[in-house]
């Protein structure tokens, strides 16, 4: 038999993480690893922070997560009730002691630091800007332990072959593909019950545009990204493409101060036109340019582009509609992705408004005329979108009966589009996890995009958990027990 028992993958995680003590329980504090994830992805109600001394804090941005020495977050973007915006850095702690237990008080590399986070303060009056974490968590805090398991791992391996290496090459590859398939199915579990509690606390639009904005930062510009997110929830609806497209510039702080030569001078022109009329009304809440990553990826991922292409979203009335019956809606699997692709592209006509005559022919604001037509979105973005946006978002909402019709058959539907979804982009993240795991490609597999989020998984469950030596790493047990050595005796020990 090649196959493996129902839900082993994640069974197995569980047990040895009980026994590794990796748990939470209400009333329990967590490590400042998990704070600091807390921090990074921003899982609080962020409309209500409020410091110890009873300030009003806006998060613009959280700031770079330094693994190097010195305060945790570097260059954050806050604002103090209705003061100045400040850019500084952000010192993780459990409790305010810490701030002159471990010597940050008189440490010149802390000099820098605008907030120290902590878990709570005790009820006691603090002079400096230290915000509680505990209160304003987006969820309670059991039931963002899975996902911050998942997130707070902390050392990076090299890509040498590991431990596991010889072990699974020897696996039949049917059983190496039902173990991909339910370590995705995992992370697919997490992801869902993470969108869950936050759009039942938060709204289901709101935690859709925030999936999906992040989607479109992908990987250096997730974090502003989502801040725009937050803006979209507080917008009017009903605007047009050229409306979005200053609004989201202007907040995004990347509309340029000089407008460019040639015809994106009067582009930009135009769309400061828009944005000047509404900026009183944002006071506060523009990004400062320097949180964006602007260089280092291909034109067409460039954030202004990608916002570009969120405007035109969002001028859809009926865009979340549309998406929704995309997946609904009974259809033949062939030719899904090209589907989903042409109903993520905006439509042709709206050339003919002039508005994206500009788009069809430049890959940026500040980029030289290409000739055009140049594409808004390709499969490997939209496959993002499926896998780690929209297709969790509704399982969330099937979860939650906040979809019409039988839900348990409706999230059988939807787990089986999610599984069936085609491979997605190779990534280094894809390619570490293989050397790791194989030594390089894996013999057999035909690759999902499931499949690739199994392997992320495992990555994240044990590579990045183990460090470079595989030490302690209980993944080699696991497949050595799928040998049948330890399944005949009453199931699985970690
Ligand atoms: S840490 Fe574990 S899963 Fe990763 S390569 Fe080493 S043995 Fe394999």
């Amino acid at each position: 038999m090649h196959g493996i028992p129902e839900e082993f993958y994640s069974g197995w995680l569980s047990r040895w993480r009980e026994g590794e003590g990796v748990s939470l329980h209400e009333g329990a504090m967590p490590p400042e690893r998990w704070m600091q994830q807390i921090w990074r992805h921003q899982r609080l109600r962020r409309g209500e922070l409020r410091c110890a001394d009873g300030r009003r804090v806006r998060v613009l941005h959280p700031g770079f997560w330094n693994r190097e020495p010195g305060p945790d977050f570097r260059g954050a973007v806050l604002q103090f009730g209705e003061n100045e915006v400040v850019t500084g850095d952000v010192e993780i702690d459990l409790q305010p002691a810490g701030w002159f237990g471990h010597g940050h008080a008189v440490n010149p590399a802390y000099s820098r630091v605008v907030l120290q986070v902590v878990w709570e303060t005790g009820g006691r009056a603090v002079e400096r800007a230290v915000l509680p974490m505990a209160p304003f968590l987006d969820c309670p805090l059991e039931e963002m332990g899975p996902w911050l398991e998942d997130e707070a791992v902390s050392r990076v391996p090299p890509t040498t072959p590991g431990r596991c290496c010889g072990p699974l090459r020897r696996q039949p590859t049917e059983r190496v593909v039902a173990l991909l398939e339910q370590a995705a199915r995992a992370r697919l579990d997490r992801k869902v019950a993470e969108l869950g509690s936050r759009g039942r606390s938060l709204g289901w639009s709101v935690v859709l545009w925030e999936a999906v904005f992040g989607a479109l930062g992908y990987k250096h510009n997730v974090w502003p990204m989502r801040r725009m997110a937050e803006v979209v929830s507080q917008a009017p609806e009903g605007d047009e493409v050229m409306v979005w497209e200053a609004r989201l510039l202007g907040l995004a702080g990347l509309l340029p101060a000089e407008l460019p030569r040639g015809p994106a001078g009067g582009f930009v022109r135009s769309l400061w036109d828009h944005w000047w009329r509404e900026r009183s009304a944002w006071l506060g809440s523009e990004l400062p340019v320097s949180v964006w990553r602007l260089g280092g990826f291909r034109p067409a991922n460039h954030p202004t582009r990608r916002l570009a292409l969120a405007a035109r979203w969002l001028a859809l009335p009926d865009w979340i509609q549309r998406v929704e019956q995309f997946f609904l809606a009974e259809q033949n699997s062939r030719g899904r992705l090209a589907r989903w692709v042409a109903l993520l592209t905006p439509e042709r006509q709206e050339a003919r408004t002039g508005t994206d005559a500009f788009w069809s022919e430049h890959w940026t604001l500040r980029s030289r005329w290409q000739g055009g037509p140049l594409p808004w979105i390709g499969p490997a973005r939209a496959t993002d979108l499926a896998i780690n946006a929209v297709l969790p978002w509704l399982l969330a909402r099937a979860a939650a009966g906040d979809l019409p019709g039988d839900h348990g058959s409706m999230q059988a539907q939807l787990v089986r589009r999610w599984m069936e979804w085609p491979s997605g982009q190779d990534n280094a993240d894809l390619r570490f996890a293989r050397r790791r795991l194989w030594g390089g490609a894996a013999p057999g597999v035909r690759w999902t995009a499931a499949r690739q989020q199994g392997l992320l998984q495992v990555r994240r469950d044990f590579c990045l958990a183990a460090g470079s030596l595989c030490a302690g790493c209980r993944f080699p047990r696991m497949i050595d027990i799928l040998d049948g050595a330890g399944m005949a005796s009453g199931g699985p020990r970690p």
